[in-house]
């Protein structure tokens, strides 16, 4: 018989356990890579066929990181960097106000928001509007909204690792510039990204952790809470210690 742990997260569309790997570092200015001179004939060995493909991926990165508002949304629009790409109605780049106290972050679009350009505009999105409500919040008003990946997984599978891996600069401007106050993560595939390590969302929740010095709150996703209703009262709890923390923070601000 099957683990019970499982069957929950199979349940929960998170099979295959992801493993992540370590973040590449960005290595612009010292790797000589990527200074160095026309490469000779040793460079067709695959170990530094492998190394001469770093350049473009950590200067894409250092480069998406310098983007203001409108260029990055130019940049994602015509973003071609995985294979999510390809079919794609349209990429999902982001909404609400850019500088709002909270963001909340998902994994990313499904069929609805492929189709309208909005994240959290399906089913799960209708129940996000109303966890918003329940603790005061409205899209758009002091509220932004993301996803981990900006184009539609098909089939509403997890975006795998090189997707995640393409999109992670996008994220991570768009944090930059909304400097916001509270992040919450909406589900383990954000929590997990964002955190930059592997744990459930069970082991996630409750309690307040840190991304890159900005305080993140993790929760149950708004699909999961479709399927597992049990699991609202959590996400309740959730939202009201993410309110809490709210809370605190602009009193000390
Ligand atoms: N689920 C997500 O994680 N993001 C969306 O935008 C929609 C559904």
């Amino acid at each position: 018989m099957r683990l019970r742990r499982e069957l929950i997260l199979e349940e929960m569309g998170l099979t295959p356990i992801w493993r992540l790997r370590p973040r590449q570092a960005p290595t612009v200015a010292r790797d000589p890579v990527l200074v160095g001179p026309a490469p000779s004939a040793e460079a067709c060995s695959p170990a530094v066929a492998e190394r001469r493909e770093a350049p473009s991926t950590s200067d894409r990165r250092a480069r998406i990181l310098l983007l203001d508002w409108s260029a990055l949304k130019a940049e994602v629009r015509g973003c071609t960097a995985c294979a999510l790409h390809a079919r794609r109605a349209q990429t999902v780049f982001g909404v609400g106000d850019e500088r709002a106290e909270w963001l909340f972050v998902g994994e990313g679009p499904g069929a609805e928001e492929d189709a309208r350009g909005e994240p959290f505009v399906g089913q799960a999105g209708k129940l996000l509007d109303n966890m918003l409500a329940a603790v005061g919040l409205c899209r758009g008003d002091n509220v932004y909204i993301a996803n981990v990946v900006k184009c539609r997984p098909p089939g509403n599978r997890n975006p795998e690792p090189p997707e995640v891996g393409a999109c992670e600069p996008f994220l991570t401007r768009q944090i930059a510039l909304i400097r916001p106050r509270l992040v919450v993560a909406l589900g383990r595939v954000a929590a997990i990204n964002l955190l930059a390590r592997d744990a459930t969302i069970a082991s996630l929740r409750g309690r307040l952790h840190d991304y890159r010095g900005t305080p993140l709150v993790a929760t149950y996703h708004p699909a999961y809470l479709l399927r597992n209703l049990a699991d609202k009262a959590k996400a309740w709890e959730d939202l009201c210690f993410a309110r809490e923390t709210m809370k605190r923070l602009q009193d000390s601000a």
